[in-house]
């Protein structure tokens, strides 16, 4: 499925964007198996040669690049922690002619929400620069009308979710205020739902329950027509630095289990934020760069999307991972962070 180029150019006008669901690119990211690699099958081969590192003199990423297109976490900062170098790297970039957006599938901020986050950090990021899968989603049903249904959203999701669609005055239920809320589930009980839900959004949520799965089930079951919207598929994500913790994808699979449908996706991999660089900047898709610490979404979101892409290793994949023979998603050139783009 891919949305007529018209109603992107109505809704570049407005700033937002629009997503278009890759069956393909989600189906890779289902399968986060292929990508644990381990020490005992590293071997370093063929494949090394195969993914160059940029401090090799002979790379040349900068004059063959317009658009860099940052993941955050593992790339710009580490937790609430910035990188060394970052700022100073932003900056040289920028002074180089060089356009740059900040991506993040973390639903849990809004736009406003990472502005602060980038200023409690001491990096001036204009707004405009700044996609989160909660103002992809809100995007989405603004690029699709969904306001004009008069309809309303339930969200299984934090209060990202819920400001980015306050700005675009769509009504929404659910969310922070379902938590911890247990449906009758004695003899009769039944969880009543709302009729007048046209699409449920699910987003990572710190405190999902039976209560909003039962719901969302219901919504998307029972009311015709009801949309479910996915802001992304990540099977685990960083909430400490402790371990690795369920992501979204262990509440968007909640959800598909139930209803048996499949989401539409807005978050990476899916070409949402490509489509509207491509109309909104003109660009040659081969000039714009995927630069991020995950192999199965941001390699993988610029691979399929025709972009350059750089692996950086201040994140969640190691060397080791990357050059192991398991790994079939390979970037053009990795480095150890993106400091390396004015080592060479
Ligand atoms: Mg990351």
């Amino acid at each position: 499925m891919k949305f007529a180029r018209s109603l992107v150019t109505t809704v570049l006008a407005s700033a937002s964007c629009v997503s278009a669901f890759s069956p393909k690119a989600a189906r890779a990211v289902s399968s986060p198996a292929l990508f644990t690699s381990s020490s005992r099958t590293f071997k370093s081969t063929a494949l090394n040669a195969q993914v160059p590192k940029l401090s090799d003199p002979q790379s040349n990423l900068l004059d063959n690049v317009d658009v860099f297109i940052f993941d955050c976490d593992g790339v710009i900062w580490r937790g609430d922690s910035l990188i060394d170098g970052i700022p100073e790297t932003l900056d040289k970039l920028r002074a180089a002619g060089k356009k740059m957006f900040f991506v993040t599938n973390n639903s849990t901020k809004s736009r406003a929400g990472y502005k602060k986050k980038f200023d409690s950090l001491g990096l001036d990021i204009p707004p405009e620069e700044i996609f989160s899968s909660s103002f992809a989603a809100a995007a989405y049903l603004e690029q699709t009308k969904f306001k004009d249904t008069g309809k309303k959203v339930y969200i299984i999701g934090e209060v990202g979710i819920c400001d980015e669609l306050d700005l675009i005055d769509v009504p929404w239920i659910g969310g922070p205020n379902d938590k911890g809320k247990e449906p009758d589930m004695g003899p009769g009980g039944k969880l009543e739902h709302d009729k007048d839900v046209g699409a449920v959004i699910v987003g990572f949520d710190r405190h999902v329950n039976y209560y909003k799965i039962q719901s969302a089930q219901l919504c998307i079951n029972e009311n015709p027509g009801c949309e479910f919207i996915a802001t992304n598929l990540d099977a685990v994500t960083h909430l400490t630095d402790a371990q690795e913790w369920a992501g979204n994808g262990s509440m968007v699979g909640a959800i598909k289990g139930c209803t048996g449908k499949e989401p539409t996706v807005v978050g990476k991999p899916s070409p949402l934020m490509i489509d509207y660089l491509e109309e909104k900047l003109n660009l040659d898709k081969s000039r714009i760069c995927m630069v991020g610490d995950r192999l199965d979404t941001d390699v993988l979101f610029g691979t399929d999307n025709g972009l350059k892409t750089v692996l950086v290793l201040s994140g969640v994949t190691s060397e080791e991972k990357l050059l192991s023979e398991e790994n079939k998603i390979t970037p053009d050139f990795y480095a150890d962070d993106i400091n390396a783009f004015f080592d060479s």
